[in-house]
């Protein structure tokens, strides 16, 4: 029988990939965005592919009950991936009303799902922000002490995705996800700003890069990976909550100084600390467990840090003209 995923937030990094992973393994895909500019890219970055025609990307809002009822109701999918956030921390201490994207999304999601698919498989994208300032390392017994606007949201719609498991027998999981970074991740993450940085530095168009709290450990991986952890953990018989992380965490000032190696660069001679770039608050030692996902879902990352990061750091320098070849040390 044919499987059809339904994925909301799919023009952001983690959609595209999910979107690519779901087209590879045959399933007919519908995805949407409220962001047009991002699904025209995604929708050009698919065009190529010969099983392009089993997608079907729109725009719609997800904290819309009509539309997400609307969606469920046509397009009877198997699975449902629920992707859509305003996903950057430092942006939700600004402007906290952006998380009912997270919120009520969550919970139109839900409902829709209760009331016209309730076979429907449901994932939710949780986020290791919810642990805060818990100490490391972090497992799914971790209690949460979520520490921004963004992951309090977060942690409401996590307990509502267990609610719905728990008390309306929905099959609905959530993974934790920690850090997962890749060349598609927006500039405005610290993974990229760096990369992108090193990249306008080489290529002579920047001289420094401003940077804030140096100081904070996080746990990166790969989205691509990731992405394969939401879809196993959804094609479990018995649906639960999963850590999805590396296991190793990182200072940002550590990530800088291993970028900047690879350019054969002395990164403290370039990366200016801003006063202004540090959060109100920030987790200080986010660092995953995921034991639990390698037991049960066979789960393990194949891209390392290391990888990861000249992955991305060759792809800001090719952005910018520049042959990794030529620079790389
Ligand atoms: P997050 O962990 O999901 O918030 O991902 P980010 O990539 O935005 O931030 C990772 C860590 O890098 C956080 O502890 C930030 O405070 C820290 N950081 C330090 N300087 C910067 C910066 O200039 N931009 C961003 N985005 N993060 C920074």
């Amino acid at each position: 029988m044919g499987r059809t995923a339904l994925i909301s937030g799919v023009a952001g990094q983690d959609g595209s990939y999910l979107l690519e992973f779901l087209l590879d393994h045959h399933y007919e895909v519908v995805g949407f965005d409220i962001d047009g500019n991002a699904l025209a890219r995604l929708t050009r970055r698919i065009t190529e592919r010969p099983d392009a025609r089993r997608a079907r990307l729109l725009v719609a809002d997800v904290t819309q009950p009509d539309n997400v009822r609307r969606l469920l109701s046509d397009t009877a999918p198997t699975e449902v991936y629920n992707l859509a956030a305003q996903s950057f921390v430092g942006r939700s201490y600004a402007d906290p009303y952006d998380d009912v994207v997270i919120t009520t999304g969550t919970l139109n999601l839900l409902e829709a799902i209760r009331r016209h698919a309730p076979e429907a498989r449901f994932y939710q994208a949780s986020s290791a922000e919810m642990f805060g300032d818990a100490a490391a390392p972090q497992t799914e017994q971790t209690p949460f002490a979520p520490v921004s606007p963004y992951a309090c949201a977060k942690l409401y719609a996590h307990h509502l995705v267990r609610m719905y498991r728990d008390v309306h027998g929905l099959k609905a999981a959530s993974g934790i996800l920690f850090n997962h970074e890749s060349p598609r991740r927006r500039r405005e993450f610290v993974t990229r700003k760096i990369t992108h940085g090193i990249a306008a530095i080489v290529s002579g168009q920047a001289t420094e890069l401003r940077l804030g709290n140096l100081d904070s450990r996080r746990d990166w991986g790969h989205a691509r990976d990731y992405v394969r952890a939401m879809w196993l953990m959804l094609n479990r018989d018995e649906p639960a909550d999963y850590v999805i992380a590396s296991g190793e965490s990182r200072t940002v000032g550590e990530l800088a100084r291993f970028a900047f190696d690879l350019v054969g660069l002395d990164w403290t001679r370039y990366v200016r600390q801003d006063a202004s770039l540090v959060r109100p608050h920030d987790p200080a030692n986010l660092c995953g467990d995921a034991q639990r996902a390698e037991a049960d879902l066979g789960w393990r990352p194949e891209v390392s840090f290391e990888a990861l990061v000249t992955e991305m750091l060759d792809a800001d320098l090719e952005a910018h003209g520049l042959d990794p070849k030529d620079v790389r040390r």
